[in-house]
């Protein structure tokens, strides 16, 4: 028995003899089937062709990405604390290495995940460190490998720590959700933003997607949602799903342009730039 990942989104299935049929994560339009056929891999021989690289991003703050890249190539961000440590989002590899290093830095008391493309090997992570794992209940439909560690929240916001609070902001999923770390960049407020917000490679500027491999844009409405949600929110970094993607400081400021010229250019007015 084997819980074969898709090599395209990264996705984990339940243990099963043969791969599964097809992989509904990226039979979704926002994602895609590989051109060349539906392909799996196990997590043992995922383990022997990669590993996980850590980096220190700022003080007790680490980012950890799959070397190779591997699937859509996101990074998790592991925040330590006194409190018990926080995984935010996910990845297809849990090696041995990768778990002895998280149990040094004292293991995982906690884990939430932006929306389900970085689902990914969620229940391996969650089975090894014992915790539980946060997911917003409007994106149940695309857990496929259900288990007792799922807690799924239905709100608008859910405190899972002190300092840490899970904002759902929707846009590219239903529940879609960002985490706000009250301690984070210096203590002025940090946003742990998956590609709900997809931090852009200026570093000053985020844009939103129903699907970004498809360039599948998201409503000015959709948009304004998302800026209400975060409107009473105070943070100053940003801190998106890929390697270098972060907004160091001046985030909120960010946002708000960005917000204004996504809106301008999506209902074609209010800049002469656009046509
Ligand atoms: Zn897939």
């Amino acid at each position: 028995m084997n819980s074969f990942i898709c090599t395209t989104c990264g996705t984990q299935y339940p243990p099963s003899e043969a791969p599964p049929a097809a992989c509904p994560v990226c039979e979704d339009p926002r994602q895609y089937v590989n051109p060349s056929g539906q392909s799996w891999i196990t997590p043992q021989a995922l383990a022997q062709g990669h590993a996980n690289s850590f980096r220190l991003l700022a003080p007790e703050f680490f980012s950890i990405a799959t070397t190779p890249g591997f699937a859509i190539g996101q990074r998790a961000l592991l925040i330590r604390r006194a409190g018990g440590n926080f995984l935010w989002d996910c990845l297809s590899l849990l090696d041995p290495a990768t778990e002895a290093l998280v149990r040094a830095l004292g293991g995982l008391a906690g884990i939430a995940i932006s929306h389900p493309h970085y689902y990914s090997a969620m229940v391996d992570w969650a089975r090894a460190f014992g915790c539980p794992i946060h997911l917003h209940d409007a994106d149940r439909q695309w857990v496929m490998r259900p288990d007792p560690a799922i807690r799924f929240w239905g709100s608008e916001a859910l405190a899972v720590a002190p300092g840490l609070t899970l904002i759902r902001c929707g846009g590219h999923f239903a529940g879609g959700t960002v985490l706000h770390w009250a301690e984070g960049a210096g203590g002025k407020g940090a946003l742990l933003s998956g590609d709900i917000l997809q931090v852009l490679p200026d570093r000053s500027h985020v844009s939103f997607m129903r699907s970004f491999p498809n360039y599948w844009p998201i409503s000015a409405s959709a948009v304004r949602r998302i800026q209400a949600a975060l409107a009473d929110v105070p943070f100053d970094a940003i801190y998106g799903a890929f390697a270098g993607r972060e907004i160091a400081t001046g985030g909120r400021t960010a946002l708000a342009a960005s917000i204004t010229r996504y809106c301008a250019a999506i209902t074609g007015d209010g800049s002469a730039e656009l046509f």
